[in-house]
């Protein structure tokens, strides 16, 4: 448990120690370092945060002052991003879900590229955003990932130039190719596929005369701080990951033009690591199941709709701060409500837990600055959303 620790950034750590009460924790230094090693990574690329991972004003105001742009899913988000200083042309509607009221209250707002993926989407874009840029997203298999997108985003290669040619023939200009390769993907491979149907959609639409200017790698690079099913870390090939995007975007350059200009939208990757949880153990409890086995469950005060939704899909780090090294039982990780899907998944089996916790002791909640406070329920049993604290103001 002590390795565990280590893995805290100092500020986080006098965060969540000094805390006796539940909150998340945001490191904002942490998420600026994220930030310039993206850049360092990925020299050049254009970074628009994907907000609906940590939707806070302070988080958005510090990655904006660093450069950063946002992939915005709804009017809402994109006002809030202008609110907080990031700068309207380095925003996007990376949704390709949109009604036509949405696509028009962007459009004041003064957003001008947009996702699409459907003919009937570019019609009412070209409609209520009349001349602006269009990035059709095209649909990856999700293959990796620890928390898939497939199905319900993206055409085919095929449709993709047809929805281009449409979106030009309306008077809007067709920017670009986005793909998402799937939420917390863990393999270099799933980008090495859609760079080359990327480059294949960019071939054909260069042989009828058409040529994109940017190419949107997405999303889905993964956080380093969770754990396998085993319990073990989970070590994402980052550096083979990163290798193969600048390979594809050399690659992509290649096919289509040195003029071409990339773009990534993480939002795990940016933040998960840098927030954690500070709850409470609600009960250790020991009790025989349907089965007749007898088995420890651990109640917190902190789960599925208060902070930690993807608890079904992912495993984090726990850290009991009064009892290291203490003696431990496997149990099931709960959280405190009445729905029984508000527990770790068992595929996820069993995690070791100190034997003697009792009601009221501190627990930690590693690398969860993803998509929890956005996930979180207006208070589903009474149980009220997690409040947020930060632990500096960032650097200037
Ligand atoms: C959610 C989302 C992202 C961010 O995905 P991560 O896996 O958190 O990096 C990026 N782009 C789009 C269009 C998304 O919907």
């Amino acid at each position: 448990m002590t390795e565990t620790t280590t893995q805290l950034s100092a500020p986080l750590l006098a965060a969540l120690t000094a805390a006796d009460e539940d909150r998340i924790v945001l490191d904002l230094a942490g998420i600026e370092e994220r930030y310039e090693a993206l850049q360092r990574e990925l020299p050049g690329v254009h970074v628009r945060f994907a907000m609906k991972a940590c939707p806070v004003d302070e988080v958005l105001a510090c990655l904006a002052r660093k450069g950063a742009g946002v992939d915005g899913a709804s009017p809402r988000e994109l006002e809030q991003a202008l609110r907080t200083g990031v700068r309207v042309g380095r925003m996007h509607y990376g949704n390709t879900v949109k009604s036509d009221r949405d696509i028009a209250d962007a459009y004041r707002l003064g957003i001008r590229d947009f996702a699409t993926d459907s003919l009937e989407d570019v019609a009412a874009i070209a409609a209520h955003a009349p001349g602006a840029r269009v990035f059709c997203r095209l649909s990856t298999s999700g293959e990796g990932a620890l928390w898939g997108l497939s199905n319900k985003f993206g055409c085919s290669p095929a449709d993709a130039v047809q929805v281009l040619e449409a979106a030009r023939d309306q008077g809007l200009t067709p920017s670009g190719l986005s793909v998402h390769v799937g939420s917390q993907q863990m393999t270099a491979d799933a980008w090495h596929s859609a760079v080359e149907c990327v480059a294949d959609v960019l071939t054909e639409l260069g042989s009828r005369g058409m040529t994109l200017d940017h190419v949107n790698l997405g999303g889905g690079l993964p956080a380093l701080g969770y754990l396998d099913r085993f319990g073990l870390p989970l070590d994402p090939p980052m550096d083979k990951i990163f290798a193969v995007i600048r390979e594809g975007m050399r690659y992509l350059r290649g096919v289509h033009g040195d003029h071409l200009e990339f773009v990534m939208e993480p939002g795990r990757y940016m933040v998960a690591d840098h927030g954690a949880i500070r709850a409470q153990v609600a009960r250790l409890s020991e009790r025989r199941g349907p089965d007749g086995e007898r088995q420890y469950w651990l109640y917190l005060s902190a789960g599925k709709f208060n902070g930690l939704y993807e608890m079904d899909a992912l495993q984090y780090r726990l850290v009991f701060p009064t009892h290291r090294d203490a003696e431990c039982v496997p149990a099931v990780v709960a959280g405190p409500t009445c729905d029984s899907d508000d527990a770790y998944h068992h595929e996820h089996g069993l995690v070791d837990v100190p034997k003697d916790l009792t009601s009221g002791d501190p627990v930690w909640v590693l690398s969860s600055g993803a998509y929890s406070i956005s996930y979180m329920t207006e208070g589903f049993n009474g149980f009220a959303p997690l409040p947020y604290t930060l632990t500096n103001a960032g650097r200037p």
